[in-house]
């Protein structure tokens, strides 16, 4: 495996970064996840758009022009042999003496792996449904930027996987539900209705969320943009969340609330063909 780190292919074993990396010590950084399905990137401008957005939200300096970055992409993906898996990019603010204001005339860095992903395991997966936990959303009031600090997302998909689930909602104050530690998170409510929280500072605006949305408003199927509470999340008719690794993965099981029947819903089924449809089409 090869990674690219601040201007060298290096074999990923021999990769690093200096101990005075601001995302080392402050996880003063942002990062992407580009799903590589054979061969092409998914959603790769959505991906920039949000990676340049969280940049510009923390007055990060680009590492470099959007042009040059995607060549950077396409010889990661090139080099390491990838047809279906990952790429992963990260940009921290540089690397300098340990303070925390921002340091001047340092250039920030960027880091890029990329990984296979077992298409067959996922389809299995989606076919068997995921079960989820509830916990409460400990993160702070950016969740729109897509930050490398994500200890409590670790603390909650942890806790999920302790408990034998694949996922964690998580649940704000008010008894709603935000979102996954690292999906967007979805019901099909008991009146046959597709809901998903609208984007805001409380979420971060999914790429597959997006997708999903525009590809059923194409095809004229109803959809709700609201917030959704834990209450209609263990009575709903369906769950799924969408992620770019995950696409659209029905849940089965709530807490201890099984949903439906126990197998993958209708909706979330036809929801994912839509979406694998939607990739496939894509360029
Ligand atoms: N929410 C969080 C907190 C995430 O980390 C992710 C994964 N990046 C998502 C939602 C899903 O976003 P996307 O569809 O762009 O992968």
């Amino acid at each position: 495996r090869i990674a690219y780190v601040n201007g060298q292919y290096l074999p990923h074993r021999e990769a690093s970064v200096h101990i005075e990396d601001r995302g080392y010590q402050f996880a003063d950084g942002v990062y992407e996840v580009v799903t590589i399905v054979g061969g092409r990137m998914i959603d790769e401008e959505g991906h920039l758009d949000r990676l340049w957005r969280s940049m510009d939200e923390l007055r990060m300096d680009a590492p470099m022009k959007r042009e040059p970055l995607k060549m950077v992409m396409r010889e990661v993906v090139r080099q390491n042999g990838i047809r279906d898996g990952i790429i992963y990019l990260q940009v921290t603010r540089g690397v300098a003496p340990r303070d925390h204001p921002f340091p001047k005339d340092t250039p920030s860095a960027l880091v890029m792996t990329a990984k296979r992903l077992s298409m067959e395991k996922a389809a299995k997966t989606a076919q068997k449904g995921i079960s989820v936990i509830t916990v409460p959303d400990i993160r702070w009031t950016r969740r729109d930027i897509k930050s490398v600090s994500l200890l409590p997302n670790v603390l909650a998909k942890q806790e999920a996987k302790d408990k034998g689930a694949y996922e964690a909602f998580q649940v704000d104050e008010d008894g709603m539900v935000t979102e996954g530690s690292s999906t967007n998170a979805w019901i099909v409510s008991k009146e046959g209705k597709i809901i998903t929280r609208p984007v805001s500072n409380s979420i971060l605006a999914g790429i597959t969320r997006a997708s999903l949305i525009r590809e059923l408003e194409k095809q004229g199927i109803e959809l709700e943009l609201r917030s959704f509470s834990v209450d209609e999340l263990h009575s709903a008719r369906e769950v799924f969340l969408t992620s770019s690794t995950s696409y659209v993965l029905p849940v089965v099981k709530v807490d201890d609330k099984v949903i439906g029947n126990g197998h993958p819903g209708l909706i979330s089924q036809k929801l994912r063909a839509i979406y694998e449809q939607f990739m496939s089409s894509s360029a």
